[in-house]
């Protein structure tokens, strides 16, 4: 990509209503632009962020034998009624009404709909287990949105839904999922707990949370220092100040519990037999007993996510895309564009790495180099390589190292083994 082509439009000034580093640096770097409250767009240099994302995930859920869909955002408000979520779920679902004054809601979530999906066709036991997922914007008129994306109005969320005849195959379903979103995290190359929750207006029995450890996180997760355990604290119901539980002994009989924050990017659920009920999702079982089939329900807050890794990969040095996420793994910082033959290797090597596969931004842009450099950190690309009037006819480079903070003088070969390596 040429930088000159390309449109990020970056900003000097922190956003005034911005207080978290991820949504200052999604407004700076051009990622996403605010319309309303709650509600952004997604810029090229975000969108091309927000596509890695998607398709980690996609890839990990297919590999777990999901099938994907997409469903409606606009729903009929009859299926809510029928799941009594209509008036349950509260302020955050929005409803409306079209020119016939049918109601309707905006989607938050999915369970009404899968169910009417579900339920309308001959299947047979011996279908199951199934899972069926999308990726789609879901809308939740939060009470206070904030954090730009990290909790906005309008998201985008990765949603599967789970049927089996038996909690037997519940379970499998489930822990499958789970290992699904253990493969989607570590791709990811993000720090994370999986941690016991509480399920929330959506229901059921157990419940996990996937969560990146970051200090700006609202959640407090209470960890245990010797084994395994780990809670978000709202399940503990300890009603004194949560930060007090540090030091005290772990759930488990196992070690001492700390207190670490978290961001909730994914959240898995045994839902049980609880819509398939009321919403009369029924299927024969293997002795012809009519089961309501047992469900599970799987999201991942895939815009969340974005956010979450900025918070997690900022420090002193500044931020850096983990290599998975980012937009461009390596930029090339052209310091005299106008001279022929420094833009001539400049081009020579972006064609290069390029047809080694590699996603190269090519800053040919006249402009002065302090700004290409702010803006190189601005952006968080993890490399970056400086042709100057005064390197240029070497045929080692200039390579900076953002990951680990280093310069150095490389080869284009040397290069490349770097961008493998990571
Ligand atoms: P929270 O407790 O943060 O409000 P939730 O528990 O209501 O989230 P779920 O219903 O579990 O959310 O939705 C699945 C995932 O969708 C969450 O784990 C989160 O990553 C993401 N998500 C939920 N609400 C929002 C929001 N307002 N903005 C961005 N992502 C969200
Ligand atoms: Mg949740």
């Amino acid at each position: 990509m040429y930088f000159s082509k390309f449109f990020v439009p970056t900003t000097r000034e922190d956003p005034s209503d911005a207080d978290l580093i991820s949504h200052k640096l999604m407004i700076k770097s051009g990622m996403i632009k605010k319309t309303a409250s709650g509600i952004y767009n997604w810029l090229p240099l975000g969108l091309i962020v927000l596509r890695n994302v998607e398709e980690i995930v996609r890839k990990n859920m297919k590999a777990s034998g999901a099938q994907e869909i997409l469903m409606p955002m606009v729903q009929p408000a009859e299926l809510w009624k029928e799941s009594m979520r209509y008036d349950q779920y509260g302020r955050e679902l929005l409803k409306f009404s079209d020119r016939s004054d049918r109601e309707f809601v905006l989607g938050p979530t999915h369970e009404e709909i899968i169910c009417e999906i579900f339920r309308s066709y001959p299947t047979s036991y011996r279908d199951l287990p199934m899972n069926l997922y999308q990726i789609q914007t879901k809308f939740r008129d939060e009470i206070r949105p904030r954090f730009g994306v990290m909790r906005a109005r309008e998201f985008v969320m990765k949603d599967a839904y789970s049927f089996d005849i038996n909690k037997k195959g519940l379970e499998k379903s489930y822990e499958k999922m789970k290992q699904a979103y253990i493969n989607i995290f570590d791709e990811l190359g993000l720090d994370y707990r999986i941690v016991n929750a509480d399920a929330g207006n959506i229901g059921g029995d157990k419940s996990e949370e996937f969560h990146i450890i970051a200090d700006s996180g609202e959640d407090l997760l209470a960890i245990s220092d010797k084994s395994g355990y780990a809670a978000n604290v709202e399940i503990l119901n300890y009603d004194k100040d949560p930060t007090e539980l540090k030091g005290t002994p772990s759930p488990d009989g196992k070690g001492k519990l700390i207190i670490k924050r978290g961001i909730e990017v994914g959240h898995i659920f045994q839902l049980g037999q609880k819509y398939s009920e009321k919403m009369k999702v029924v299927m024969k079982n293997e002795k012809g007993i009519a089961e309501n089939l047992f469900m599970g329900c799987y999201g991942i807050g895939i815009t969340r996510i974005i956010a979450a890794a900025i918070e997690q990969s900022n420090n002193e040095g500044g931020f850096v895309w983990p290599k998975n996420l980012a937009p461009f793994e390596i930029n090339i910082i052209c310091l005299d564009p106008k001279k022929r033959e420094v833009f001539d290797v400049c081009q020579t090597l972006y064609d290069l790495l390029k047809q080694n596969g590699n996603t190269v931004l090519f800053d040919e842009r006249e402009l002065r180099p302090g700004i290409k450099f702010s803006e190189n950190e601005l952006l968080g690309i993890p490399y970056s390589i400086v042709v100057s009037p005064s390197n240029f006819n070497n045929t080692k480079y200039e390579f900076n190292d953002r990951v680990k903070n280093q310069k150095s003088e490389l080869n284009i070969e040397e290069i490349k083994k770097v961008l493998e390596g990571n």
